[in-house]
């Protein structure tokens, strides 16, 4: 049974401030999402991709990244939905057949081998497992009248990333459950809550890496670039 990568690239990034999506803005030279795709697309460990864009983006895709980049394990590009969590759910569904699946936010372009057999590695233990690192800085809850409500345990807190990694049929379900609901009030902002909503079930959390950035605002693009230089310095 496959092992697939979900590769989410349907996103607006309204905060970028650019008119060209952030997804395809490019980054020393190659556009954001063709890092994560070639990280997965090098890693023998990937059997297919599927590429989640923006709904009418599917043959720009084709022209200026799968075809230009012989990317071969990309089976499908499908467009995506309003919401993050919509996005995913098409991804799942064109998925299918795999045993495992990653889901990756094709904004995060640092990701790497050896975080990617991390995370497989967990995943065969527990079934479900997110990248992550423990928060550097202090975080409080701020309250509605913007003073501190609480400051919360520094020693307890990760930033969550991605890839977020699970035996398929366990996401699938924990989807299917999140669609047919709808009045849900919680913003969902990663694939692990939902897991942890619909199933109960325990995500592991494994480590990620602080160059893991996602791509939100314009000095990411800086950082970012700035960490691909130095990777390509190492390994030319
Ligand atoms: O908006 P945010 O930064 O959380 O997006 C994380 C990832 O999810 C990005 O790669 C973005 O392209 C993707 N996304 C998506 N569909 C949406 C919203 C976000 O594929 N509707």
């Amino acid at each position: 049974m496959k092992i697939t990568a979900i590769v989410l690239a349907a996103g607006r990034g309204s905060r970028m401030k650019s008119e060209t999506k952030k997804q395809y803005l490019l980054l020393h030279e190659r556009p954001v999402i063709y890092y994560s795709l070639a990280a997965f697309e090098q890693c023998r460990l990937i059997d297919e991709i599927i590429l989640v864009c923006g709904a009418g983006e599917e043959e720009y895709c084709r022209r200026m990244l799968t075809e230009p980049y012989h990317f071969q394990k990309v089976r499908a590009i499908v467009p995506g939905g309003k919401e993050r969590y919509h996005s995913v759910y098409e991804g799942l569904k064109a998925a299918k057949d795999c045993r495992t699946v990653l889901i990756h936010d094709g904004a995060r372009p640092i990701v790497d081998e050896a975080m990617i057999k991390r995370l497989l590695a967990e995943v065969q233990k527990s079934g479900a497992c997110v990248a992550g690192m423990p928060v550097k800085d202090t975080i409080k809850l701020s309250g509605e009248d913007g003073y501190v409500e609480m400051t919360l345990p520094r020693e307890k807190l990760w930033m969550i990333q991605t890839p977020q990694v699970f035996e398929y049929a366990l996401i699938l379900d924990a989807y299917r459950k999140l669609m047919q609901e709808n009045d849900r009030k919680v913003t969902i902002t990663d694939d692990a809550m939902v897991l942890e909503a619909m199933s109960g079930k325990k995500v592991k959390l494994v480590e990620g890496s602080y160059e893991n950035l996602k791509i939100t605002t314009p000095e990411d693009l800086i950082l970012a670039e700035a960490i691909i230089e130095k990777r390509d310095r190492r390994q030319p």
